[in-house]
């Protein structure tokens, strides 16, 4: 994605339209999408280019989950395009998206409670028939999430809210994507566990070269883990950048970063009102 750079005081003075990537592998153009009569989101236009980590911040309700089911096709966009690799494939099937090489880390991680972690891995390995490069993938992943080898055998819903994410990024890969889509992987982890896994997702990205879509509510792991970034504020993007230019903007250290501006007794408010829209 090259974006429309711009100096940081115009970056927290006006909305910056991305501009189309040389080789991007996803591009959302102007998707439109409804849960019943509700808009959820609206005009979002955005791409990811490939081989890099893109993130899309935003409050509780945005509209960030609702980016990713239509991406992955679980949510049909009213209006809009969304091209993958080269191809549109909005409206098609979840399965057909998934064959392409999309894989989807949905938020609340849902990995299969009954099933062995193997098992669950195997779930992610479902459409490929080559045993042996299933077998090195596992022990690849091994290497990324030693804790899940130790639990190899147990059922997944024994596992710790960490872990359970853990299987579910690798479950994932088991496909071996071109493209993640990660939907708040830090969502009721500790900060310690936060840490672990983005180090990871990183790792994941600069040592097999899959592009990520990521979507979070930790903006300070977001902007240090990802390439570029958008915000999101109800339905719409707002702002669009470098991460390292994002996390120079005043309004992004305001508003998602928790910079603190103390007051005269003491507490915190914000030293002044968002100026992007
Ligand atoms: P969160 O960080 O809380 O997961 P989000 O940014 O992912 O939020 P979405 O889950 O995409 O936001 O929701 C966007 C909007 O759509 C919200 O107003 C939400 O209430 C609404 N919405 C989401 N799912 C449904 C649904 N199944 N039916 C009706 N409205 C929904």
């Amino acid at each position: 994605m090259t974006v429309t750079a711009e100096p940081e005081t115009q970056v927290d003075a006006a909305p910056i339209a991305a501009a189309p990537a040389a080789d991007a592998i996803l591009k959302v153009s102007n998707i439109e999408s409804y849960y019943g009569p509700i808009m959820a989101i609206r005009g979002v236009s955005l791409e990811v280019p490939r081989g890099s980590i893109v993130t899309v911040l935003g409050a509780n309700g945005a509209g960030k989950t609702t980016i990713l089911k239509t991406i992955s096709g679980v949510l049909d966009p009213l209006k809009g395009t969304v091209e993958f690799d080269g191809k549109p494939i909005q409206r098609l099937d979840p399965d057909r998206i998934v064959r392409l090489g999309l894989g989807h880390v949905p938020e609340g991680r849902e990995v299969f409670p009954f099933l062995t972690v193997r098992d669950n891995l195997m779930m992610g390995a479902y459409l490929r028939t080559d045993t042996a490069g299933i077998e090195a993938d596992l022990e690849r992943i091994y290497g990324y999430f030693p804790r899940l080898k130790e639990r190899i055998s147990q059922p997944a819903g024994h596992l710790s809210g960490g872990e359970q994410q853990m299987l579910a990024i690798s479950r994932a890969l088991m496909n071996r994507p071109k493209l993640l889509l990660l939907d708040e992987p830090s969502l009721g982890l500790s900060p310690l566990l936060v840490k672990e896994i983005f180090a990871i997702i990183a790792r994941v990205n600069a040592e097999e070269g899959v592009s990520m879509l990521l979507v979070e509510q930790n903006a300070r792991m977001a902007l240090e883990t990802a390439h570029h970034g958008y915000v999101l504020e109800v339905g719409r993007i707002v702002m669009a950048d470098t991460c390292a230019r994002l996390r120079e903007s005043k309004d992004i250290q305001e508003f998602y970063l928790g910079a603190r501006d103390h007051g005269e007794r003491g507490e915190r408010r914000w030293k002044r009102k968002k100026t992007w829209r």
